[in-house]
């Protein structure tokens, strides 16, 4: 997760949609108002999901529910599936019954301002660990302990020191880490709280409590480990990073050439960013061979729906997704991503030890409907219990310390959306997953409702169809399951494809289809076959720059957000933004030229400049098209495409062309460029 993560985890304006038509409710206290007034149809749903038969036998379910005790002081409740209220107790005992071995617990070092007013995010110290930890250890749940090394969120963007390490050498600082790691698991276990794993740092790709040398980060891992072993001699150690689509490879090789001693390496996985489950059993399958150490899922989700319930806008919702192919957004999706990843963890074989799920309780103090009955006095009550519990992802008291984020953006929670329990704290069936994936829960008599359409393909003249056709199709039950079902393609009606231009491919369903009656369903794919590309790499799918020159470092070929395929040409600086990206050509017949790019982005200010120019340096003459980056995944396509009123540009055999991308904006300006296209018309 780079910049645009960031922005989309933590864009918190609120919005105030319209479109809602649920009842609204409410008083102006902070304690709950809205729990007897809420749908009751998410709740009813039972969820299907089939059995995963190569868990290894020390297997590790669970979740991360840091923000539990903050939403509980906050005054919400939890109910179980038979609508009883539970206390922490009754909470944890929940988790225990649902199927979790384990829960998680962040902590920071001292989330407080200098008035001792909380962060946010839970205000996760030391004590509130012991209390929640406290209370699963006594339902029979393993602890994790997560140590951001930090004062507050640590993750890829940010591993900021924490203040009473401000003025620390990164050898002062070790010293201090070690200490503070076996003080703090001395109170643990003195509280008689069951802690098995230690994760020393969380989501350290990029660094650790202020440190970016590898080495020096290295150093730190070692220090944490050391009071680990210390004081807790049976946990294991953990190493947490962002990404199975990042250089675990070379992650790995840093740990062992610096002798970290540790157990597991662990991986966030959010399906909206972090790549396939193919590649994430691949990577992780490559990570345990060349380490020998256990692998885990460490953070994962999925919404059941795409509204909000707090007036804090959410990372995934109507503005920001639009239908997935790959899970709905449902109770069932959730039961499908969970137990998709889970699969694809245990497939990695006896080194996988376990998959948990990020923020389950993370609920809304009050659930909000912004068209609802008293709905100003709801989203205050909801605002005063964030700054007073630190039941949102920041409050106001953290600008000093995070200025950047929580300081422009303080709030509720960006994902109660994904949670496990719906607005009005009532268990969802996608709570029972856990259990469900070792026993099996499979409805019956399910009916295949709906084919996910493929995405439309296109390919140059010339290129081979095969590898850019599907060789399954998604479908959705009648229960919003969605499940995978393989095709095969007609070869005779490709064989016709032989021009530039549009076509219909069609493929057949060979899989037996849920309700069905035996007959072969035919699928529909578009496919746009495109003249020849005069650049090289234009679609970035090299995976390196190579056909570019490139200006300067701040802009690179990454698997950051691309338009399509895995690679796209992305940008980042934390100064002002300013670089060129350039191929050379020689026009080999007379013709007109034509282009086109795509481009996201955002935070490159006013009269930002992103465009391409296509100059004939043998004539002088010159066309060109710019786009103006508009946020995260809102994709602009320029050039000479229809509507855009853009010429061609007239070039004779031997003229020499150049294309050059040229990009300015201000600091901190971010985006990527995707599927550069020069061609003859
Ligand atoms: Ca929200």
């Amino acid at each position: 997760m780079k910049k645009k993560a960031l922005s989309a985890l933590l864009t918190v304006a609120l919005v105030i949609s319209s479109a809602l038509s649920l009842v609204g409710c409410g008083n102006d206290n902070t304690t709950p108002v809205c729990t007897e007034m809420m749908s009751t149809s998410d709740r009813e749903i039972s969820v299907s999901v089939s059995r995963i038969d190569n868990l290894p036998s020390d297997f590790l379910m669970g979740a991360d529910v840091s923000s539990y005790l903050s939403i509980d002081k906050s005054g919400a409740h939890y109910y179980d599936h038979e609508g009883k209220e539970l206390d922490m107790d009754g909470f944890f005992a929940l988790l225990k019954s649902s199927g979790m071995d384990i829960v998680r617990f962040r902590v920071w070092n001292d989330p407080y301002d200098e008035k001792g007013r909380g962060y946010g995010g839970g205000n996760c110290d030391i004590q509130s660990a012991i209390d929640m930890g406290t209370s699963a250890t006594k339902a029979g749940l393993q602890v994790m302990i997560d140590f951001h090394y930090s004062d507050f969120w640590a993750d890829p963007n940010k591993q900021m020191t924490p203040k009473g390490w401000a003025a620390m050498s990164a050898s002062d600082k070790e010293s201090a880490l070690e200490s503070y790691t076996r003080e703090s698991l001395i109170k643990l276990k003195d509280a008689g709280v069951n802690v098995t794993i230690v994760s020393i740092g969380n989501e350290t790709d990029n660094g650790m409590s202020g440190v970016t040398d590898w080495t020096q980060k290295c150093a730190l891992y070692k220090a944490g480990s050391r009071a680990v072993r210390e004081v807790l001699p049976d946990a294991l150690v953990a190493i947490h990073y962002s990404s199975p689509e990042h250089d675990y490879v070379t992650y790995a090789q840093h740990l062992i050439d610096n002798k970290v001693d540790y157990d597991i390496f662990g991986t966030s996985y959010y399906p909206y960013w972090h790549g396939s489950l193919e590649n994430l059993t691949a990577a992780m399958k490559e990570i345990s061979d060349m380490t020998g150490k256990r692998v885990m899922v460490l953070e994962t989700s999925w919404a059941y729906t795409l509204e909000d319930g707090d007036g804090n806008a959410n990372t995934v919702s109507h503005e920001e997704n639009s239908d997935d192919p790959y899970y709905s957004f449902s109770v069932q999706g959730q039961a499908d991503e969970i137990s998709s990843v889970t699969q694809a963890i245990a497939d990695v074989g006896d080194p996988a030890l376990g998959c948990l799920y990020w923020e389950p309780a993370w609920i809304p103090v009050n659930y909000y409907n912004p068209a609802g009955r008293d709905a100003d006095k709801i989203l205050e009550a909801n605002k005063k219990a964030w700054e007073k519990y630190g039941s949102g992802w920041a409050s106001s008291y953290a600008s000093g310390y995070d200025p950047e984020d929580a300081g422009v953006y303080y709030g509720g929670s960006a994902v109660d959306n994904q949670a496990l329990f719906d607005f009005g704290g009532y268990a969802l069936d996608s709570l029972n997953t856990f259990r469900y994936m070792r026993e099996g829960h499979q409805a019956e008599g399910l009916v295949l409702s709906q084919i996910i359409m493929p995405k439309p393909i296109s390919l140059e003249y010339g290129e081979d169809i095969h590898p850019y056709l599907p060789m399954t199709v998604r479908g959705e039950l009648d229960n919003r399951q969605r499940i995978t079902l393989r095709v095969e393609w007609d070869e005779a009606e490709l064989a016709g494809f032989t021009d530039v231009g549009e076509y219909t491919a069609h493929c057949t369903i060979i899989d037996e289809i849920p309700g069905g009656d035996g007959t072969p369903r035919k699928v529909m794919l578009k496919v746009n076959i495109l003249p020849q590309n005069l650049l090289v790499n234009g679609d970035m799918e090299k995976g390196d720059a190579s056909g570019w020159n490139i200006s300067d470092p701040m802009a690179g070929v990454t698997t950051d957000d691309p338009y399509r395929g895995s690679y796209s040409l992305h940008f980042w600086s934390e100064g002002a933004v300013s670089f060129t990206a350039s191929q050379t050509i020689t026009a080999d017949v007379d013709g007109e030229l034509i282009f086109s790019f795509k481009a996201q982005g955002g935070d490159m200010g006013d009269g930002h400049v992103l465009k391409a120019v296509v100059k004939n340096e043998s004539t002088g003459e010159s066309v060109e098209a710019s786009v103006t980056l508009s946020g995260w995944q809102k994709w602009q396509e320029t050039g000479s495409i229809p509507d855009a009123g853009i010429n061609a540009l007239h070039v004779s055999a031997g003229d020499k062309v150049t294309f050059e991308i040229v990009v300015s904006g201000s600091a901190g300006g971010w985006g990527t460029i995707d599927d550069v296209f020069l061609a003859y018309k």
